[in-house]
Parts: C-alpha cells; sequence; structure tokens
C-alpha cells in the first residue's frame, strides 16, 4: 500500500473544496492567498512581489535586506495543499482539514521545532520560475 492509497477517489474535489470553498482560497494559518508571487527570506517570512516593487518605489533594495541572499529572478508562487491536521490520510472530515501554504503545511509536520536546514531543500520543490505556470504542477 502506498501513501495514494490512504486518499479517497474524491479526493481531488475534496481538497479543491476545503482549499477554494471554505478557505476562500487562503492559507487558513496565515492568510496568503493562492498564487501569490513574491520570496521567502530566511527566517521564514514572506514578501509577495507587491511589497518587493513597493519598496524599490521607495528607493529601499529589498535584496540587501530581509531578502539579502534571495535570487531576484526566481520568485516563488503559493501554491495551496489541503492537510490533515492529524496526520491520518484517511481521516478526511472538514474538522481534521485545512488549506495551507507549503511553508505551514511544512510547520504542521515538525510542530515545536525550529526551522530546519531540509526546509529550504524541501521548499525549493514548490518553487517556480516566472515563466512555469502553477497549472504545470497540477497534472
Ligand atoms: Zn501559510
Amino acid at each position: 500500500m502506498n501513501d495514494r492509497d490512504l486518499y479517497p477517489e474524491s479526493w481531488e474535489a475534496i481538497s479543491a473544496r476545503i482549499r477554494f470553498g471554505r478557505a476562500g482560497g487562503r492559507c487558513e494559518q496565515c492568510g496568503i492567498p493562492h498564487g501569490t508571487f513574491g520570496y521567502r527570506d530566511q527566517q521564514g517570512h514572506f514578501h509577495s512581489l507587491v511589497q518587493v516593487f513597493a519598496a524599490m518605489l521607495q528607493g529601499i533594495n529589498p535584496f540587501e535586506g530581509d531578502l539579502a541572499g534571495v535570487e531576484p529572478g526566481k520568485p516563488t508562487q503559493i501554491f495551496l495543499q489541503c492537510a490533515h491536521k492529524d496526520g491520518n490520510k484517511s481521516n478526511c472530515t472538514d474538522e481534521n482539514l485545512i488549506s495551507v501554504c507549503p511553508k505551514c503545511h511544512f510547520d504542521m509536520d515538525r510542530p515545536g521545532q525550529p526551522p530546519a536546514r531540509s526546509y529550504g531543500r524541501r521548499y525549493r520543490l514548490h518553487q517556480y520560475d516566472l515563466f512555469h505556470s502553477p497549472s504545470d504542477e497540477a497534472r
């Protein structure tokens, strides 16, 4: 039995209903909207492209501040996930499901633990460049 066998057949519909119906297309932990482009700093804070451009218009170079070391040409796009609060993938009651961004999902799986270097490696799997459509991942 692999992980996928634990999910109900209607998982895609359930997941979409939680993420875009109940949660209104936002992370239910941090509130970030699905599809937002931006950058995650070393502390895990997200800076949307709108915030970055706003800073630049004020003459601030965000890539010399919180975002030092981040590649400006490679923003991340937030792609919401539907997570199981109790970690049991076959428990798909509404109360057990939550719409989360990849960062909040990662933190949920490691409660009470400080940010780990492995977060960066795993998180990069969810990064896109400007020419990669999020719909590519859904296929
Ligand atoms: Zn979040």
